[in-house]
Order: structure tokens, then sequence, then C-alpha cells
């Protein structure tokens, strides 16, 4: 018999039933009273989630144009921008900075750690930055960025903080007001756990002023004084909303306060922890440092003599699916996401799917060792 399958991948993420449900319904006219309704709680809670007293835009899009949504509403030709890249993702700023023109100073790190603090601060006083950039997960190495850290670097200053929040937000703990976040965005497949579609970036009232000091900007559809009205009043028109997305969101944001943001986030934690112990048991190191890794993903890095494309396709057969490696590690690991609707049933089916591929693929293995580990760690609290 053919095995359900499980996308544990870093984006799309398993689709909860309750989800599943809201894309299969009748479109609705986007004029309905009752999808009215609905579009105006999802935008409320998503404000009260990430706790701004700013602005939050859901538009139809992908992660990255809701990074180009970011930085093109609060940055123009020439302005100073400092990025902190933690890899593939930080570095995709690269590229739209340049085509923007924006004055770009970037720090790096290398792939698995982060950027020191005390570099960034000496930067930050070098001059006057308009925006600081980080990404607060890079799904390429599975680093975690100490955002409150960085924001409180800039907290005095006039630069405004724009986090991706796309491999972060709804599982990495986020509090705009607390970490003095400006611009913070992520889209539908992450952590949210609703078919790829759907983009959300939530700006601060300082971030607004900023838009507000522009005249017009050269990009139409991403533009803030576009939606802004729609966002206030969804009863408006700019582009047709998808509304089956727009519900299957505010499905997901029922899950999420069902189950509590905290405790969210503290589940997040404990699987995390506990996968990453199982893999580490099972001989695969983990690309990212102790210190800075995320809750969302993990990328195990292949012991010698292990072929990617091999190793990759023994857990697609079984219905498990991981995604490869980016940039310089292609190849070299495969990435393991586990953020949004996972429960304990697919994370042992997961790591069981990965000790039946390491013995098929020759490596030493003893059964139950990785599914152990993660029971052992998630069973401490009793
Ligand atoms: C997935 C991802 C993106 C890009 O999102 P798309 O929806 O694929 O365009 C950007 N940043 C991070 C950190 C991501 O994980």
């Amino acid at each position: 018999m053919k095995n359900r399958q499980y996308v544990m991948i870093p984006g799309p993420t398993p689709v909860h039933q309750d989800i599943q449900y809201e894309m299969g319904r009748e479109t609705a006219a986007f004029k309905d009273p009752a999808f009215i309704q609905d579009f105006k709680d999802v935008i409320r809670d998503l404000k009260e989630l990430l706790k701004t007293d700013g602005e939050v835009f859901v538009v139809a899009g992908t992660g990255t144009m809701a990074m180009e949504m970011a930085v093109s509403n609060i940055l123009q030709k020439d302005h100073p921008v400092l990025l902190i890249s933690h890899g593939f993702f930080g570095d995709r700023f690269i590229e739209i900075s340049s085509r923007k023109k924006y004055d770009l100073c970037t720090l790096s790190s290398p792939w698995g750690e982060t950027v020191d603090l005390d570099l960034i601060e000496k930067e930050l006083n070098k001059r006057e930055y308009k925006a600081l950039i980080v990404t607060h997960v890079d799904t390429s190495t599975g680093t975690r960025a100490p955002i409150k850290e960085i924001g409180s670097l800039v907290k005095d200053k006039e630069t405004l903080f724009v986090v991706d929040g796309v491999c972060a937000t709804g599982a990495e703990v986020e509090d705009m007001k607390d970490m003095g976040i400006d611009l913070l965005f992520t889209a539908s497949q992450k952590a949210f756990g609703v078919p790829p579609g759907l983009a959300m970036v939530w700006a601060s009232p300082e971030a607004m002023k900023r838009r507000e000091s522009f005249d017009e900007i050269p990009e139409y559809y991403i533009d803030f004084h576009q939606w802004l009205p729609i966002m206030h009043n969804p009863d408006l028109y700019f582009g047709t909303p998808p509304v089956n997305l727009i519900w299957a969101l505010k499905a997901s944001i029922e899950l999420m306060k069902e189950e509590g943001l905290d405790e969210r986030y503290a589940r997040h934690e404990r699987d995390a922890r506990a996968i990453q112990a199982a893999i580490e048991e099972l001989g695969f190191p983990i690309l990212a440092e102790e210190g800075c890794r995320s809750v969302t993903l993990t990328n195990p890095i292949y012991p010698e003599g292990i072929d990617d494309g091999e190793f990759r396709s023994i857990p697609a057969e079984e219905g498990v699916i991981v995604a490869g490696g980016l940039g310089d590690y292609a190849g070299k690991l495969f990435r393991l996401g586990h953020m949004g609707h996972i429960d304990r049933h697919i994370i042992v089916a997961t790591l069981a799917a990965i000790e039946r591929t390491l013995y098929r693929v020759g490596g030493e293995v003893s059964f139950g060792r990785g599914v152990g580990t993660y029971l052992a760690h998630r069973m401490e609290e009793r």
C-alpha cells in the first residue's frame, strides 16, 4: 500500500485539514459580506499576533514579492542600507538592492554562523543608515539571527529595522513592538501552513511615516498606498483578493489562537531541539552552529559516501519529501522542514523514514535510535 505523503521541506509545509477545507470551498464574490467580514478578522488578528500599532498588508504573491514590497515602500535610490546576510535568502537582497540602486553595505557570515553583534554595531556607527535588513531564519542554512539584540542596536536611530520572517513568522518568537521591528513579512506556505500564494507584510507606524514622506513610488502593485484603503476596508477594490487563500489563512489563525501563540512557539522549540538531537544521534552533523539553530528547519550534512540524489529519492518513494541543499551546500546536505502544523506522528514517521533510508544506502543504523532520541527528549516533560 502506498504511504501517505508528508511534505517535510521548508515550505510548502503540511496543510491541516481545516485549512484544506477552506481551499476546496466554492469561491465567493469578493464583495460577499461574509467574505468581507472574514478578511477584516484576518487583518485584525494578524496585527494582534505580531503586536503592532501599524498596518498589515495581505496581498497575493510569494515571499519574494513581500521582500520587494517591504523595501520598495521605505527606501529610494542611493539610500544607505545595511544588510546582514546569513545565506541564500539574505543574499537575495543584494540582487534586489542592485536593481533599485540602494547604497548597500553587506555584512555576511560563513554559512551556519551569524554575524557578530559588535561588527553590526560598529558599522551602524559609521553612517546614518536608512534601513537595517536581516533574515530571521535563513532557510539555506537553518540559522536563526538574534533579531531582538540586532533590533536594540537601532532603537534610537532613524534606521528602520526590516526582518524577513518568511521562514520564521508564526513559529519563531516575534514581537514587533518589543523587538523594534518596522517591517516584517512572511508567506503563507511556511510556518502558517497555508498553501503558497499569499504574502503578509507588517509595517510599524514609523515605516508608514517613511512611506508617506515619498510621493509616488515606481512600483504599482506593491505600493502600500494602493492597498492601504483595502486593508482598512476590504469592501473596496484594488486587485482581486485570493478569496480561498484568505479563508485558509483565517483557518490557520484560528488554529494558532486555539493552541495559543506562546504554546505554539514553545512547541516548535521543544520539537526542534528533539529532532536536532535525533539527527545528530543518527550521525549527521548539523550545518547551523548550536547557539543559532532555528526551530523551523534543520540542515543535516551527509556523512562521507552518501549520494544526495539517492538519499532523497528513498524517503520520497516512501512518502516523506525532504529538500536539497542550496548554493555551495547543494549535494552536501538535505533540508528538513519542521514548522507549522506538524504533529508527533508526522515527526516520528519522518525520523523512521530517515533511518530506513540510511539503512538502504548502506549506512550504519541501529533502528529506532533517531526515533528513540526524539521520544526521550519529548517525554522529559511527562
Ligand atoms: C522561502 C523564503 C523566501 C522566498 O519566498 P517565496 O515564497 O519562495 O518567494 C524568502 N525568504 C526566506 C527566509 C524564505 O525561507
